[in-house]
């Protein structure tokens, strides 16, 4: 039996990498649907797992399992370094300036939420603008419009351009000493723009405001670094990264994570409790209350190792090249409209087939093994934009190969040649 516990599983030799090193990591990758094999097209949606993450999660269960922070024995001390050294990552990765500047979340979502309830409710007030882009997720829409009802505060959407880009004319002219917050996707989940945060969030703090960058859709395409891009928040959900659901994190500036109240009580988040007064456990445990997502942790510790063990530029230069090809691939399938042109983006492809509705189009895949989204992509702002309601997405990660491009275009123009 085992008897230390396997903080992690041992990493692959650092450097270089091709989408075949990735492939072989990934067992999901090997299976068949519908008697074909997989063709994984939906990695904006969530990101497959290599063995190292999945083996990270036995590993922990099955050796290492105990709550964390309390109880004075020695698994609790063993889950407690893993959780902290996850955090220690978990900054490493985004290069803030400590782990106490991470708090770990379920994921984007709740982090949004979290800075809503904790640092808008707070900051907000009748006056106050908050600026978000028309090209945003829904989770970065949402939680403003819940605070901004209750502190009565305005939402402004910035317009895009017909390329999918966030107009940055109309983005300064609509900034202003009103202006208390920005939120910006770092990567757009439905038309891939990358838009220029650094300087954006250079323009917002001219003014005063905080910005929140939405790592969602960033973080497995590109190396980040919250300091150099200046951000005020960065969010990012682990499943997005190669690493299990249910675990995110936020990153906060220091000076502005020790302003704000924590958002929900409970253990863990406290120093002592009376029934007359509450002292609370400094950031960022005050803002984690409860038992956290522990194998979350460990999940996302093992997915860094992983992602961070490829050469990371030869990671974007191939998924650039992997877009490129795709975009050429299916800009041939007549009928087929790409939405979105701007020159700046992950590999993400939307798109519209004449004659059939993005649900149909969808299923066709899907009997075909390849599996892409159909829908509005928790971005309805953004489709509206383009006129449309709901359109077809291919997304890629590192992991995926121009052979399966070739596949997701003959499928596609079999299904314009009218069958199998
Ligand atoms: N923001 C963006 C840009 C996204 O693409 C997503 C997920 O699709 C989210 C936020 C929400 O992420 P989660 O559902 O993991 O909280």
């Amino acid at each position: 039996p085992a008897t230390a516990a396997p903080t992690t599983v041992p990493a692959r030799q650092p450097g270089g990498f091709s989408p075949e090193m990735a492939r072989q990591d990934i067992p999901i990758l090997h299976r068949t649907v519908n008697g074909h094999p997989l063709v994984w097209l939906d990695n904006a949606a969530t990101t497959q797992k290599p063995r190292q993450v999945i083996e990270a999660l036995g590993a922990f269960y099955g050796a290492a399992n105990s709550n964390i922070h309390r109880g004075a024995h020695t698994m609790a001390r063993e889950a407690t370094e893993m959780y902290e050294a996850g955090r220690a990552a978990v900054a490493g990765f985004l290069g803030a300036e400590s782990p106490q500047s991470i708090v770990f979340v379920r994921g984007t979502t709740e982090a949004v939420n979290l800075v809503a309830q904790s640092w808008g409710r707070a900051n907000l007030g009748p006056g106050d603008d908050i600026l978000v882009p028309v090209l945003e997720h829904h989770s970065d829409i949402v939680p403003w419009q819940m605070v901004a009802k209750e502190t009565r505060a305005r939402i402004v959407p910035v317009p895009l351009t017909a390329d999918g880009e966030i107009d940055q004319d109309a983005y300064a002219d609509l900034l202003s000493y009103r202006t208390q917050l920005v939120v910006i996707s770092h990567a757009s989940n439905v038309l891939g723009t990358v838009p220029p945060v650094r300087e954006m969030t250079a323009l917002a703090h001219r003014y005063g405001a905080r910005v929140l960058v939405d790592g969602a859709q960033a973080v497995a395409h590109f190396p980040v670094d919250v300091q150099e891009l200046g951000a005020d928040f960065y969010a990012f959900s682990g499943h997005k990264l190669f690493a299990p659901t249910g675990i995110g994190a936020l990153y906060a500036k220091p000076e502005l994570l020790a302003t704000m109240s924590p958002w929900q009580g409970g253990g863990n988040m406290i120093e002592s409790v009376e029934f007359a007064r509450t002292t609370f456990a400094p950031a960022p445990h005050l803002m984690e209350a409860g038992t956290g997502h522990i194998s979350g942790v460990v999940g996302l510790l093992a997915a860094l190792n992983w992602l961070t063990s490829f050469d990371r530029a030869a990671v974007s230069a191939y998924e650039e090249s992997l877009l490129r090809y795709a975009e050429s691939a299916l800009s041939a399938v007549p009928g087929l409209e790409i939405i979105g042109a701007a020159p700046e983006r992950i590999a993400v492809l939307t798109f519209t087939l004449a004659g059939q509705d993005p649900g149909t189009v969808a299923a066709w895949l899907d009997r075909d093994g390849i599996a892409i989204r159909a829908g509005h992509h928790c971005a309805q702002p953004a489709l509206a934009h383009y006129g449309l309601e709901e359109a077809a997405r291919a997304s890629f990660a590192l992991y995926n190969t121009s052979e399966e491009v070739d596949q997701l275009a003959a499928s596609l123009r079999r299904l314009q040649g009218g069958g199998r």
